[in-house]
C-alpha cells in the first residue's frame, strides 16, 4: 500500500463523500439540474452581505493593507476587534491574547484538540454530531467518544456524567447543531457546566468545554445562550463560513474564557499548532472580518426555507422536530435502515445523507442551503419515497 495504514480507512470514508458528490453531478447531467433535489451539502448559497465585497475592494485599494506574515495567532488589531465584539455581546473581558484567528471552524477545532488533549485521550461529543469531528480527532490522535442525547436531541446530562472518566479531556458541543438543528438552552448549558466542574474535581484534572458555534447567528425565535456563562473553562470557536457565507475563504477564530485554567497557555499552544500546520489564518480575510464584526447574511432566507420545507414534509407524512437553528432538518427514517431509505430517496432524485454517518442511525439529514424552487419541487418525490416503503 503506497499510503500510511492509518490513512486507509480515512481515504475510504472521504471517497464515500466524494462518490455522493459525483453522483449529484451524474444525476444532474442525466435528469437536468432542475430535476435533481440535492439536499446533501451544507454549502451556504445565500450571498454574502454586499458590505463584504465593498470591504474587500476598500482593502485592495488601501495601501496600508498587508499581505505578509504576522503573529501566528493573527493580526493584533483583528484579534482586538473580535475581542471587543465578544466582550460587548457576552459581557466578559477577553483580551486579544485570548483570541486565535484560524482557518475556519475546522482550523480552530484542529488547533484546540491538539493544544488541549494528549494522544489517546477522549473527546466526548453528544450524538448525533458533525462528521468532521472524526477527522479532527484522528489528526490529533485523540478518541472521539459519542454520548447519547435525549429524544429531542438535547443534552442527556446523566449520560454525559456517566461517560466521563479519567481519560476525558474535552467535552465538545455544537449548538445550533449540525445535523439536528437543536439549540441548547441556558439551563442545560449551566447544568452541563456543573457536571464538568464535578467531574474535573472527581478525577483531579481539568475537563474543558469546547463549543463549536459556526451557526450561532442562524437561529429562529430562540436565544443562543452564552457558553461562557455556563462554565469558565470554555473555548468558544466559530467561523464566518455560514454567518457571512464565506466558507471557501477559510476564516474563523477561537476565544478562550479569561477565567479558564491556563487560558494564556492554551492560546499560546493553539498559536504554536498554527506554526506547525497552516502558519496563520488567511491575511486578507482576517482584515475583512476585522472590519465586519456582528454582521451576518440575511437569515430570513433560511427561516423561509425552513418553514417551507417543514410544511411540505409534514404534509407528505415525515416526522421530525422543527429545527431551531442552522440549516438542516433531521427527519426520522420511515424504515429502520436509514442508509436503505436514502437509496429510496435517490430513486426519486432526492439526495440526502444517512443519519448513521452522524452517529444518528434511524434518521437522515437534509440541508436547506438550496433555492426555494428546489424544495418546492421535491415534495412529490418525498411522498412517493415514503409511500413506497
Ligand atoms: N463545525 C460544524 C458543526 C460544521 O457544520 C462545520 C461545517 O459545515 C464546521 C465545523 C467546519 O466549518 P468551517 O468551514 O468554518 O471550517
Amino acid at each position: 500500500m503506497p499510503i500510511a495504514d492509518k490513512m486507509v480507512t480515512m481515504v475510504e470514508a472521504a471517497s464515500m463523500i466524494r462518490k455522493m458528490f459525483e453522483e449529484g453531478i451524474r444525476m444532474r447531467k442525466k435528469y437536468g439540474a432542475d430535476n435533481v433535489f440535492d439536499f446533501s451539502l451544507g454549502n451556504p448559497d445565500v450571498p454574502p452581505p454586499p458590505v463584504v465585497k465593498q470591504t474587500l475592494l476598500d482593502l485592495i485599494n488601501d495601501e496600508k493593507t498587508t499581505h505578509g506574515y504576522m503573529p501566528n495567532t493573527g493580526y493584533p488589531q483583528v484579534r482586538q476587534a473580535v475581542a471587543d465584539y465578544l466582550n460587548k455581546e457576552y459581557g466578559i473581558s477577553l483580551t486579544p491574547e485570548l483570541i486565535v484567528m484560524t482557518v475556519g471552524a475546522a482550523g480552530a477545532l484542529n488547533d484546540i484538540l491538539r493544544a488541549l488533549a494528549n494522544p489517546g485521550e477522549d473527546i466526548l461529543v453528544p450524538a448525533p454530531y458533525f462528521v468532521g469531528y472524526h477527522q479532527y480527532a484522528f489528526v490529533s490522535g485523540t478518541r472521539l467518544k459519542p454520548v447519547s442525547s435525549l429524544s429531542n436531541f438535547h443534552l442527556d446530562l446523566a449520560a454525559v456524567e456517566d461517560a466521563i472518566d479519567e481519560n476525558t479531556r474535552v467535552m465538545l458541543i455544537n449548538s445550533p447543531n449540525n445535523p439536528t438543528g437543536a439549540v441548547y438552552t441556558k439551563s442545560e448549558l449551566k447544568e452541563l457546566g456543573e457536571v464538568l466542574q464535578r467531574a474535573s474535581q472527581k478525577y483531579g484534572r481539568r475537563i474543558y468545554l469546547v463549543s463549536d458555534e459556526p451557526y450561532r447567528r442562524i437561529a429562529y425565535d430562540v436565544e443562543v445562550p452564552s457558553v461562557f456563562d455556563a462554565y469558565p473553562h470554555t473555548i468558544l470557536l466559530t467561523s464566518y463560513s455560514k454567518e457571512l457565507s464565506l466558507a471557501g475563504e477559510r476564516i474563523g477564530y477561537m476565544a478562550i474564557h479569561p477565567d479558564a485554567e491556563d487560558a494564556q497557555m492554551i492560546a499560546a499552544a493553539a498559536g504554536v499548532v498554527n506554526t506547525m500546520t497552516v502558519v496563520n489564518a488567511p491575511s486578507l480575510f482576517q482584515q475583512v472580518v476585522g472590519r465586519l464584526q456582528g454582521i451576518s447574511v440575511d437569515t430570513a432566507i433560511y427561516r423561509r426555507r425552513r418553514d417551507l420545507f417543514c410544511e411540505g414534509l409534514q404534509k407528505a407524512g415525515y416526522r421530525f422536530d422543527i429545527p431551531q437553528g442552522a440549516f438542516y432538518l433531521f427527519p426520522e427514517s420511515p424504515i429502520e435502515n436509514d442508509v436503505e431509505f436514502v437509496k429510496v430517496l435517490k430513486e426519486n432524485q432526492i439526495l440526502a445523507v444517512p443519519g448513521t454517518g452522524f452517529g444518528g442511525p434511524g434518521y437522515f439529514r437534509l440541508s436547506y442551503a438550496v433555492p426555494d424552487a428546489i424544495i418546492k419541487k421535491s415534495f412529490g418525490g418525498f411522498k412517493k419515497a415514503l409511500d413506497s416503503v
